[in-house]
Formats: C-alpha cells, structure tokens, sequence
C-alpha cells in the first residue's frame, strides 16, 4: 500500500473492536471505519507477539513510571508497541497527566493509544506512528468532565503553543469516525489547528512542562 501523509488526527475509532489482519474482508476499510462483525475483543490474532512486546525504550518507560505513581493506565502496552515515543510527547503527556491529577484527582486515566503496532498497520504515516500522539480515556466521562480535561488541554495548548496539539474525539467527531478519547499530538502542522487557535483566544490559563 503506498504511503500517504496526513495531518489529521489518526481519525480512528479505537476502542473496543480492533481487528488487525487476517482476511481482506475483514479489518479496517480503506475508508478508516472499522467492522465489528470480525472483532475478536481487540486481540490481534495474526501477530500477538507484536501486540505483546514493548520496545523498551527510555520515554516510553519514562511515561510508565510517572502513570504509575500517579495511579493512572496503560491499555495492554499501546504505549510503544509499536517503537518508542519522543521526548517531547513524553513530557507533555506527563505534565498533562499531573496536572489532571492535580486539580481532579479522582478521575481515573487510561492511556489507549500512542506509538502502537495498530497504528503502523494503516498503511499511512502519522503523528501515532513518529511518535509524536498518545490518546487517553478519562473515567467518569459526563460532558463537566470532559470540560474539565478540554480545560487542562487548552492550557498547554496555549502554553506550548505551537507544539501541543489536542482533538476531544469524545465529542468532536472526525470524518472517518473515532473513538471515545482524547488525542494529544507533538508538532506544528494543521493537526489540531482549530483547538489551538480556540485557547489561543479564550484559554483563562496557560501550562507549561512540569
Ligand atoms: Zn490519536
């Protein structure tokens, strides 16, 4: 398949259903949905041991540390299944996930997708697969929560401006459909554009690495 860049977010849905593999008829369409009728819970039946292995990388592992203390997630390890994570993903996903802590310690956090072997079967190249995105659930997830994390993002949107880059997939649904999470990339680019210009404008506060 050749490959094409986009600058849009990775566009799609993730949880729970992600077939990879097997036959034609099943899997992602070209069109980047998604077919639950072959759903196997997500598992990857023809390449477990690529699912199965972290790259071992010095972000990556930075990143593991600093979930586990402060109490948060990985789903499988979709943090660097794929290869590890950049330096700056790295300390922008930690200083978001302190700062949720911080002002909403009771939510619950989950890192679903970042540099993950999903991402490197789609046949094109993005912010996932440099390395440079991670994706994250919040529990609960009522609208005031959801605003409430959009508020943090919007702060390092601002502070980090023009590097952090963030979509709320939960309710800003792309064209390909998406899953329920929030998406946070590294870099200039249009990615994310229209979030960034919103905090730009109206963000009351403004974050920076921690
Ligand atoms: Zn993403």
């Amino acid at each position: 398949m050749p490959i094409k860049q986009i600058n849009t977010a990775d566009l799609l849905f993730r949880n729970p259903p992600r077939p990879i593999g097997g036959p034609p008829s099943s899997g992602v369409t070209r069109s980047g949905t998604v077919s639950q009728t072959t759903s196997t819970k997500g598992e990857i039946k023809n390449n477990p041991m690529a699912k199965s292995i972290s790259g071992g990388g010095p972000n990556a592992t930075r990143l593991r540390e600093a979930l586990t203390q402060l109490g948060y997630r990985e789903k499988g390890i979709e943090i660097d299944n794929g290869g590890d994570i950049s330096t700056n993903m790295t300390d922008a996903c930690i200083s978001v996930f302190k700062k949720i802590k911080e002002l909403h310690p009771t939510y619950k956090i989950i890192v679903s997708g970042g540099n993950d072997f999903y991402h490197h079967q789609l046949g094109y190249i993005s912010r996932h697969t440099t390395g440079n995105a991670m994706d994250f659930v919040v529990h609960p997830h009522e609208d005031h929560d959801l605003d409430n994390v959009v508020n943090i993002l919007r702060g390092f949107a601002k502070g980090l401006n023009p590097n952090f880059r963030f979509i709320d997939e939960y309710r800003h649904l792309t064209s390909a459909g998406t899953g329920n999470h929030f998406h946070m990339s590294w870099g200039k680019g249009t990615e994310g554009q229209a979030s960034l210009t919103e905090a730009l404008n109206n963000s009351p506060v403004s974050y920076n690495m921690t």
